[in-house]
Order: structure tokens, then C-alpha cells, then sequence
């Protein structure tokens, strides 16, 4: 997976108290705002403080770098979203009228979600949103007292642009979906998003399919950063580069890499001017080349991304949407995952499985944790807390890949779920409660770093076994598998010897959260009467209810009801972690011999299915705590303190308030014409 998104509803995190000892995080308010769907949050890029100057300026000069293309995500979502923006932002900030109206909050709430989405599309459904105020009120009040302040450079004329950007607001039958994927569509013309034009699906896939050289084992990205247009009969592409498409912001992004260059040391500095190289010529065979001593640059402890990265904007999955992350190492829990990795072969060695499925000799695969310091573009304000990067496989197969945890965004989203209430209607036990409290990101961390980086890559497949043998269901199995040696590991006195856990309380922690998000929580996020689908969801379930069902003899895991309430409750940790060690050894065995019959019997069996008196149940007493399901952050400003023209710090200040955050970007960062 090239992306790892928030998998575990958010609040599913346990509310807990991290390590990190040198900020007051009691103090620190995490959520500063919510609107709709949405709450917004704020990160602390904790270790700043410590870094060297150099390396602060270095931070200084990507976040620039970062920020300044935030417009190209706002145009490649759709054509019209950037005039859409700064008009609605020109209204914002002139307006004098009523502003405790209905309609004006109405109308400020749409534009939040506009600056959220980077447009009028959902960000996560795709779907055009629709405001809550009436077209006579956005003309005849707001345009109308505003006209002079609104920008139509472009257009031909004001009039001219009302007449495109009013029903692209308010038709829903215009503009509908971002991104449509549907079979026996044009996807291109059904699909509002802005990487191409004019242009039908299968003239696209013949523009392309003809670029492509046969059997190429090092293909360039064809079309990753370009717009594919059709004009005047001709199809061509218009490139992103300096001179080219978004010429004018990556201008900007080219300089303040060049100053990042200025103050990184090598290899980086190399490296990041290969990157300026490929955004001033938009040669894609520049890209590959950066990317290979990017991934191969484990050792700068600041590192970033910043380009046209991830393709799932585009119904054709080949337009790179722009962003940019930049982070430096967590040295701490880095250490946590080499831990892991460097005893990887005594976790294969003892793993609860027949051993002539074990591998004689495994590889850690070893990932970092880092601490987010800017988000941006297709990273901003949604962001997910891991990245596997890059994208080309070639490049993935010869070089590797960087993975990489973000602490801090999950450690924001942990914090924030703190107090929600979630734990107080779903946890029986007082017991339980405090021990997530105290231990669940611990345990959510560790489960996920074995999972990681031992879980998919133990074990081995009898011989005669291809793998592919359990089809639809290898999926659910293939998590299952990786969650079970994360489980059972997670009890092992091991851990303990290692320094990794204080004691078996982590896991009782991780246990009881495990099962009841298995068994119950999970459902939150299942529409009533649908079944459970998503292979990491279906996997949660079977494991708990297959644990279930096997201790139910011993009442190891037992459903109680209280108030009319029902609730699942661990009786039996112990058991709970040898029943974990027996089922791995069952799923191992399915995999290793593709016993396509079995994994199929014990995914129906256990993962499938919902009770929908339980469903109902779930989700009536989900919907009381009013939790917004999608979350996004704002950023930390810093800025450079200079003394008779010489840098001597970077300051770093956390703002508390998005609708400023916003306006400051769009007022001091916004290069490109409205039109591009
Ligand atoms: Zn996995």
C-alpha cells in the first residue's frame, strides 16, 4: 500500500498519555475547530527545539517550498475551484453585512470545507458538496455588495465568470463527482478533476498505450505530471514544469529548494538539486533518477516529499497529484522498530507455527518514525499517518522503498479522541478504561510496528504451494496473519526482556480494545444492512470471533449486558494470547498449503456477516457522541530570526485558528492565475 490512511476509526485509538516528555500536552488544545464531517486539529512537531540551526533552516526552506505549491492541488482537483476560492475568499474578508445570519454561516461553513477539500468536492467521497445558502443570496447579497473585490483576472469579464463559477456552486447536476470510477463510463467525462480536457477515456489510454515502450523493465512515469489536453483536433500535453503549466508556483518551489540545497548536506544536497533539475525541465527520467538516491538517502535525518506523488485523483491512475511532507527522524521510537527488526529471526524462530512453515532466514524490513514539521497540497489539511514511497515498482524492486510512520499526526489523533466519550460508552470495565488510557498507543504502535515489519514477511509456503491459491480471500487472510503475530508477540514476555514493554498490562490493553473493535466497534463505520467488506475490517472480525467462539467453553471473551446495553469483555488475557498462538498456527497452515476451502470456510464463518440488532445497537449509540468521522490539521508557522542579516534561529509557533491559517496561505502563497 502506497498510502496508509487512518484504518481504525479515530477514536478507536486509545485516548492516551504518550512519552513525549518535553511539551505540557495536557495543556496543548488539539482540536481547534469542527464543522460538518470535519474536526480540525493541530500537531506538535516535538524536537524542534533541539535541532541544529542548519538543520532548522533546512526545515525553514521545505516548509516554503511546500506551501508555495498549495494552489496547484486547489487547480488539479477541478478547472474552476482557484476562481471559486478566491471569490468566496473576497466575500469573506469585505463583506459588511449581517454576519449572524443563517445564510453567512452557512456560507463560511461551505468555504471551510472548500479550503479543507482543496475545492468543492469532497475530499474522501469525491461528491460536489452543496451549500446551504441560496444562489439569491450568494448574488443578490454577497456578490453584489463585494463586486470590487472580487478578482476575475481570466475572464473576460466578472459577469463572464459568475456565469461559469454560480452553477458550478449550485447545479448539482453540473460537476457532480471529482473522481467517478464505474464501470462502462467514460471515467474522463464523467469525472470533474482537472488532469484532463477534452480528452475521452479511450483517446487517453491510446495517447498513452503508444508512449509506452514494450517490455520496458525501467518504464518513466508517462503523464505523471502533465495535463492531457485535446485543442483543435490535436491531443498534447501540457507539462508541469518551470515555463510550463503551474510555471508560476514552481518557480517559487524551485527557489526555496535551491536554498534547502544551500544549508543540506550530502548526499541530500544532490538530491535536491536533481529534484530542481526535473521541475525545470519536467523530464521524468530526472524524477526516477531522484527518487533512487532519495531512497536510498536513509541517513539525513530531515527528509521531505514534495512533487506530483500519488495517482488516486485520477480515474486512470496516472496524474500525480501535488504534495509535500516534511519531517525529520523520531529517534526514539525509531529505535522501537529497529528493536523489532534486529531480532527478527528469534520472533520467526519461536512463532507459534508448524516450523516447517518458518523461514530459515528472514530480513527485518526496517521502517522509521518520523515527526511531521509542514503538511501540504495533496498532504493538507487530510493526511495519512504512513507513507511508502516511491510509486514506480521498478525503481521499488532494484532500490526499495522508504516507509515511514508519522508519530506526531497519530499522536494528534489519539489526543484528540481523549475525552470524546467513546471509551465510556463502549467500555464496561473501569479496569480496561485505565489501562488504555495508559497503554493503548503504546500497544497500537507496538501491534502495528510487528505487523509491519515481521508479521507480512514471516513465514513460508509448503513446496508445491504458489500462493494466489486462496483468491478473494487472501486479502482478509494475509491481515489476519500479520494481526495474529502482532498479537500474540504483543503478550510475549520477550517484549518485556527487550525493553519494549513495561508489562503484560500493554497487551491486556491492546486485547480488550482488539476485541471489541472486532466484534462491535468497527461497525460504526458500516452502513446498517450492509455486510462487512474491507479485507483489514473483515480480518478484526474473524480473528475476534473466532476467538470468541473457541473460549467460549473457558468464557474467555463473554458478551454482557448493562442498562440495555450490550457490551464484549475479556475475561481471560492469558488464554486470549495461547488462542491468538493457535489460530495464527491455523491461518499459517492455509496459507502455506493454499487451503482455499478452509480460508474461505473461516472467513464466511466469522467475518462476513453482521447481527443487525447489534448493528443498530452500534450505531444509535455512536451517533449520540456526535464524533466527526475526518480529521485534518493545521500547520506550525516558523519563521527565520535574523540578527545585522544572518539567520541565528527559526521560531516555531503553533496558531490556533484554521479560518486564519487559510486566509494567511491564500493571501501570502497564492501564485498561480486564477485560469491554468
Ligand atoms: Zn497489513
Amino acid at each position: 500500500m502506497k498510502k496508509v490512511t487512518l484504518l481504525i476509526a479515530s477514536a478507536m485509538i486509545a485516548a492516551l498519555a504518550t512519552s513525549c516528555s518535553e511539551q505540557n500536552t495536557a495543556e496543548f488544545r488539539w482540536q481547534i475547530d469542527n464543522f460538518d464531517d470535519i474536526k480540525i486539529l493541530r500537531y506538535q512537531v516535538h524536537g524542534f527545539e533541539q535541532l541544529s540551526l542548519e538543520q532548522k533552516e533546512l526545515i525553514y526552506y521545505l516548509n516554503q517550498a511546500a506551501i508555495s505549491g498549495r494552489d496547484i492541488m486547489f487547480d488539479q482537483n477541478f478547472k474552476y475551484n482557484l476562481a471559486i476560492r478566491r471569490t468566496l475568499e473576497a466575500i469573506y474578508q469585505n463583506y459588511t453585512g449581517d454576519k449572524e445570519c443563517a445564510e453567512w454561516k452557512a456560507f463560511e461553513k461551505y468555504l471551510k470545507k472548500v479550503w479543507f477539500a482543496n475545492g468543492i468536492h469532497h475530499h474522501y467521497s469525491n461528491d460536489k458538496f452543496k451549500p446551504e445558502f441560496s444562489q439569491e443570496y450568494f448574488e443578490n447579497v454577497l456578490v453584489a455588495q463585494c463586486a470590487a473585490t472580487i478578482p476575475n483576472e481570466g475572464f473576460e469579464s466578472q459577469a463572464a465568470m459568475m456565469e461559469i463559477i454560480v452553477p458550478a456552486i449550485f447545479d448539482p447536476e453540473l460537476y457532480p463527482s471529482k473522481l467517478v470510477q464505474a464501470d462502462g463510463v467514460d471515467v474522463l467525462k464523467a469525472s470533474s478533476m482537472n488532469y484532463y480536457e477534452g480528452v475521452s477515456q479511450a483517446e487517453a489510454e491510446r495517447f498513452y498505450a503508444k508512449m509506452a515502450k514494450k517490455n520496458d523493465p525501467r518504464p518513466i512515469s508517462y503523464g505523471l505530471n502533465s495535463k492531457l489536453v485535446k485543442e483543435g483536433g490535436k491531443i498534447y500535453e501540457k507539462t508541469y514544469k518551470l515555463g510550463g503549466m503551474y510555471s508560476a508556483a514552481i518557480e517559487q518551489i524551485i527557489y526555496w529548494l535551491e536554498k534547502a540545497a544551500g544549508v543540506a548536506q550530502e548526499p541530500q544536497k544532490s538530491t535536491l538539486l536533481t529534484l530542481v533539475e526535473y521541475y525545470k525541465t519536467g523530464d521524468l527520467r530526472l524524477f526516477d533518477k531522484f527518487n533512487i538516491a532519495w531512497t536510498k538517502d536513509t541517513e539525513s535525518y530531515i527528509d521531505y516529499v514534495n512533487g506530483f506523488t500519488e495517482d488516486y485523483g485520477d480515474p486512470l491512475g496516472r496524474k500525480g497529484a501535488w504534495e509535500s511532507i516534511v519531517n525529520f527522524k523520531n529517534d526514539e521510537a525509531t529505535l522501537r522498530t529497529k528493536i523489532i527488526s534486529d531480532n527478527a529471526q528469534w520472533f520467526e524462530d519461536n512463532a507459534p507455527i508448524n516450523p516447517a512453515f518458518r523461514k530459515a532466514e528472514v530480513k527485518g524490513v526496517s521502517a522509521k518514525v518520523i515527526t511531521a514539521a509542514t503538511l501540504a497540497g495533496d498532504a493538507y489539511p487530510a493526511t495519512p499517518i504512513g507513507i511508502n514511497l516511491p510509486n514506480a515498482d521498478w525503481i521499488r524492486k532494484e532500490h526499495g522503498s522508504k516507509s515511514v510512520t508519522i508519530d506526531n499526526i497519530t499522536e494528534a489523533y489519539a489526543e484528540s479522541a481523549h475525552g470524546n466519550g467513546f471509551d465510556e460508552e463502549f467500555i464496561l470495565r473501569k479496569e480496561d478504561r485505565q489501562r488504555i488510557e495508559e497503554y493503548g498507543r503504546l500497544g497500537d504502535n507496538l501491534h502495528t510496528d510487528i505487523h509491519e515489519c515481521l508479521g507480512h514477511g514471516s513465514g513460508q509456503l509448503a513446496p508445491g504451494t504458489k500462493g494466489g491459491e486462496l483468491k478473494q480471500y487472501s486479502s482478509t487472510l494475509e491481515e489476519a496473519r500479520a494481526d495474529l503475530f502482532g498479537l500474540y508477540y504483543l503478550g510475549d514476555p520477550k517484549l518485556v526482556e527487550l525493553g519494549l514493554v513495561p508489562s503484560f498490562d500493554v497487551a491486556k490493553a491492546q486485547y480488550a480494545e482488539y476485541i471489541m473493535n472486532g466484534m462491535m466497534t468497527q461497525f460504526t463505520r458500516i452502513e446498517l444492512g450492509k455486510n462487512v467488506e474491507e479485507s483489514h475490517m473483515r480480518n478484526r472480525k474473524l480473528i475476534a470471533e473466532w476467538c470468541y467462539e473457541h473460549g467460549k467453553a473457558e468464557n474467555v471473551i463473554e458478551w454482557v449486558v448493562e442498562n440495555g446495553k450490550r457490551y464484549v469483555v475479556v475475561n481471560d488475557f492469558e488464554r486470549l494470547r495461547t488462542l491468538f498462538g493457535e489460530m495464527l498456527y491455523e491461518v499459517q497452515r492455509i496459507k502455506s498449503e493454499g487451503d482455499f476451502e478452509a480460508g474461505r470456510d473461516l472467513v464466511e464463518r466469522y467475518a462476513v456477516k453482521i447481527d443487525p440488532e447489534l448493528h443498530k445497537e452500534v450505531l444509535e449509540r455512536y451517533a449520540t457522541l456526535n464524533i466527526q468521522p475526518y480529521a485534518g490539521f493545521i500547520n506550525p508557522i516558523y519563521t527565520l530570526v535574523e540578527e545585522d542579516g544572518k539567520v541565528v534561529d527559526v521560531k516555531i509557533e503553533y496558531p490556533d485558528n484554521y479560518i486564519e491559517q487559510m486566509l494567511y496561505y491564500s493571501n501570502n502563497y497564492s501564485f498561480l492565475p486564477t485560469l491554468n
